[in-house]
Formats: structure tokens, C-alpha cells, sequence
């Protein structure tokens, strides 16, 4: 499915140092920085530089070296956050039944405390 781009989202502005964040990585393809509203006492988010709307539009239409990039930059970022012994979460929000707010893909990394279950019973 062919997805439109809004170039206005907010992570799009952040890429654009339009707005400010406080950035923890940054790689060729691939940036991650603190969430603004933190759930836990780690919540990172990891954003691609390139743009994509999605999980999917990410995985189907990034080139290799950007996804390569992507997801050893989450992984070091789990390292570099002390995540790896105690564990932690990785999630992504798309569209309107995952309640996804910002339409550039990016991943919740997420970790510090023991967290809840996944997903609450409907
Ligand atoms: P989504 O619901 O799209 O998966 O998650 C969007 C996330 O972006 C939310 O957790 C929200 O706290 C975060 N967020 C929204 N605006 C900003 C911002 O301006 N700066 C940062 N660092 N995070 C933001």
C-alpha cells in the first residue's frame, strides 16, 4: 500500500533541527533520542532519516544500508543504556488501531523498570 509522507510531522521537524531534542545516537541513516513523555524510566525513540510513514513502509522500501543502520543503532543504543541485563521493550504504533501519533516510523525502546503486559485486554 503506498502511504503519503507528511513533511510536517514533528520527527520530520526534529530531523530538520526545527525542533530541539536530546539526541543519544546518531548515525548515517538513523537517529534516537529521549521521549518527550516518558513511560518508564528508559524510553528512547529510534527514527530513520529517511522517510517513512511505517514499520511496513520502512521494511518494504528502505535500502539495506538503512536498515542495517536502523536496527544496529537500536541495538547499541540498548547497550549504551544499560537495557541488555534487566531486558526491556521495542515497539512500534501504526496506524489507527495501533494508535500511531507521528506518521515517520520510529520504534520505542523501552526498559528500566519491569514492564506491564503488552497489550490490555479489550
Ligand atoms: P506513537 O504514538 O506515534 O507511537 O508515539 C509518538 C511518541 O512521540 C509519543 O510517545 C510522544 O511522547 C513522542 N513525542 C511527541 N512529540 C515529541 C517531541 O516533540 N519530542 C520528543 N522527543 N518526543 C515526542
Amino acid at each position: 500500500m503506498q502511504k503519503t509522507y507528511d513533511a510536517q510531522n514533528i520527527f520530520a521537524r526534529i530531523l530538520r533541527g526545527e525542533i530541539p531534542n536530546k539526541t543519544v545516537l546518531d548515525t548515517p541513516h538513523t537517529l534516537v533520542f529521549d521521549n518527550i513523555n516518558p513511560a518508564a524510566p528508559v524510553h528512547v525513540l529510534a527514527i530513520p532519516k529517511g522517510a517513512y510513514v511505517d514499520f511496513s513502509d520502512f521494511a518494504t522500501n528502505a535500502s539495506e544500508a538503512e536498515i542495517t543502520d536502523f536496527h544496529r543503532a537500536c541495538a547499541k543504543v540498548c547497550e549504551m543504556l544499560g537495557l541488555e541485563a534487566g531486558g526491556y521493550r521495542c515497539i512500534t504504533n501504526a496506524g489507527a488501531h495501533g494508535m500511531q501519533e507521528v506518521p515517520h516510523y520510529h520504534l520505542h525502546i523501552i526498559g528500566g523498570r519491569v514492564l506491564g503486559r503488552l497489550v490490555d485486554p479489550a
